[in-house]
């Protein structure tokens, strides 16, 4: 490709718009632009690079027997309607209205309309296992797009499911699709770690999402240091000793006493003069609703609550704090002194780390007063407990006993053991070897393919520019023609390179732009071509061209043994030891 004959806009400014390096790089580099926020058209390198991480991924899925189809983006919302998710995916939809005024709905994710094919195609056991996936665009109307590719509203997205005929087979599914994930990271240059996720209403240790460290990334990762435990923050816990591990001996306990605490609203200004209540000697009390019934959540005052966790827990992703209106109609005071002494109504869930608590402090659900001497075994009727608390960075780990650690990272991959959820509630059923009719055993799998591209950028990059392995570069090697005029011996020469290049199958893109060489040079760094050839008349005249890696050292080498040296030099990078 020669860059007059393709579209490449790079920018010397930093644009405004962008919060985050990989973001400012992905428009000053020229590979994509804004319609809109969460909306980006794809210049021709953007695309060339998704294209290829799409490539990656298909031919991994394809190594490990998935089947490639396409579905439509555009779906009737009556499939939502029977597989029961049409109420709770409500806030994600963007909706479409056809002439009739009928409904549909732009898809985010496509559970319903395979498991909707498979019910009608699927009929014995011997069809199965099957694993259909698909590169299509997803919408989502997020509540706060942004960050570029990152989070956006119409994105790229590898999304596979497997129906197989039991839990055993669905496993081995499972497991395959977590291999060609290892693979397709791995392949992508990136460092993604798998994660054990929180897998919300459905339990156990069916999900891991496969995160890139990086400090801009949405979400947290718990992880120890010898490598053996990584989790999502959602799901993560720790081997934290309880700090009442005896019962306590009620009978000797304090009676409780009331005292003023006049302004006091916090757990912090409770530790303070003149109270000094330590915050782990404190009964933190939360209303929440839990499809709109409210429920009291009951931590240490030191802790903080994982709504993960507490969903897992009461089977529904639909919950939120309380209004303060809300609160006051369940516990008859404002939050601030609020506490669960003699609560009866509302259903209460205590974290473990206060089994067996006494001597504790609590709100007495009137404005600026307390409670001391609380016996939890003896004060308060809690309904269940449950691990309910967000683990703490240092915190020794549940597997090693190590001292947990704590970093962002972006979610670039989410595997996910479904059950028999959607098979059930679309048909999707088959005959099995008794000839009974069975719901088909489901995993899902998703790859934000554009957000990995941003991922690779936020990894790899350094002050001039992106670094992208060879293996996803918009172009392998650029070739910069210090002089354009197609008579001149440097012109000449990168033609003839250029030339010989792409005989070998190289991708070669010839900076054939009427630019000095200092913008040519600078605009190769930051787009991040894995190798530059620098041709001008002066090196030619001492019969060398100049090869320079990107990031690594320049090379003056004879034009004659220069493609035999990139093409050397290719095959040994090609595959990133990530
Ligand atoms: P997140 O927690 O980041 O919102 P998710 O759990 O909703 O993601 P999945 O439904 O598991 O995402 O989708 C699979 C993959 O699609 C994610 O791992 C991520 O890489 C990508 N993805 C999800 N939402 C977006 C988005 N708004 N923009 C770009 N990529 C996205
Ligand atoms: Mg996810």
């Amino acid at each position: 490709m020669r860059w007059t004959q393709t579209f490449i806009p790079t920018l010397k400014e930093t644009p405004a718009e962008a919060e985050i390096l990989s973001h400012r790089l992905l428009l000053r580099a020229g590979l994509i632009r804004k319609l809109t926020g969460g909306l980006y058209t794809f210049l021709p390198l953007g695309l060339k690079v998704m294209q290829k991480i799409a490539n990656i991924v298909r031919e991994e899925m394809n190594r490990a027997g998935g089947i490639e189809v396409l579905m439509p983006a555009l779906q009737p919302p009556e499939i939502w309607q029977q597989s029961g998710r049409y109420e709770t995916a409500q806030d994600v939809f963007f909706k479409a209205q056809d002439r009739s005024k009928r409904e549909w709905i732009l898809g985010p994710t496509h559970e319903e309309v395979i498991t909707t094919l498979v019910a009608s195609e699927i009929n014995s056991y011997r069809q199965l296992p099957r694993n259909f996936y698909q590169i299509q665009t997803k919408f989502r109307d997020e509540i706060r797009p942004r960050f570029g590719l990152m989070r956006a509203r119409e994105f790229v997205m590898k999304d596979a499911y497997s129906f197989d005929a039991s839990d055993e087979l669905a496993q081995l599914s499972y497991e395959k699709m977590y291999q060609a994930y290892v693979n397709i990271f791995r392949r992508c240059g990136l460092k993604a770690l798998p994660v054990e996720a929180d897998t919300g209403v459905m339990g156990g240790k069916h999900s891991h999402e496969f995160m890139v460290p990086a400090e801009v990334g949405e979400d947290d990762i718990v992880y120890n240091e010898s490598g053996t435990y990584a989790a999502n923050i959602e799901k993560a816990s720790s081997a934290l000793a309880a700090p009442f591990p005896e019962p306590a001996d009620v009978a000797s306990q304090p009676a409780l006493e009331k005292f003023e605490t006049p302004g006091v609203k916090t757990i912090e200004a409770l530790e303070k003069d003149p109270y000094q209540v330590p915050a782990n000697r404190q009964i933190k009390t939360l209303v929440y609703m839990v499809d709109e019934k409210a429920i009291l959540i009951l931590l240490l005052g030191s802790d903080q609550l994982n709504e993960a966790k507490l969903a897992g827990v009461v089977g529904s992703t639909n919950l939120r704090p309380a209004t303060p209106k809300e609160v006051f109609e369940t516990l008859g005071a404002y939050p601030g002194s609020l506490g669960a002494i003699n609560v009866s109504g509302p259903a209460i869930y205590a974290d473990t780390m206060l089994r067996n608590g006494y001597g504790l402090t609590t709100g007495a659900n009137e404005k600026g007063v307390h409670v001391r001497n609380v016996c939890m075994e003896r004060d308060i009727t809690v309904t269940a407990w449950n691990d309910l608390r967000m683990v703490k960075e240092g915190e020794p780990c549940p597997e090693t006993g190590e001292a947990l650690k704590i970093r962002a990272a972006i979610e670039v991959g989410h595997v996910f053991k479904l059950g028999t959820k959607y098979s059930e509630n679309l048909g999707a059923t088959f005959l099995d070897t008794h000839g009974k009719q069975q719901p088909a055993v489901m995993g899902c799998y998703g790859i934000g393919v554009t957000r990995t591209l941003q991922a690779i950028i936020e990894q790899d990059h350094d002050d001039s520019g992106i670094i992208w392995p060879v293996s996803v570069a918009p172009f392998t090697v650029c070739i910069t023609a210090l002089d354009i005029d197609p008579e001149s011996p440097a012109m000449k020469t990168a033609e003839s390179i250029y030339q010989s290049l792409i005989d070998k199958g190289i991708e070669v893109i010839l900076d054939d732009r009427d630019e000095r060489p200092g913008v040519k040079f600078k605009d190769s760094e930051l787009i991040g071509f894995p190798i530059r050839i620098g041709v001008g008349a002066r090196s030619l005249k001492e019969n060398v061209v100049e090869v320079k890696p990107r990031g690594g050292d320049l090379q003056k080498v004879s034009p004659d043994t220069v493609v035999d040296l990139v093409t050397t030099w290719i095959a040994d990078n090609e595959s990133p030891s990530a």
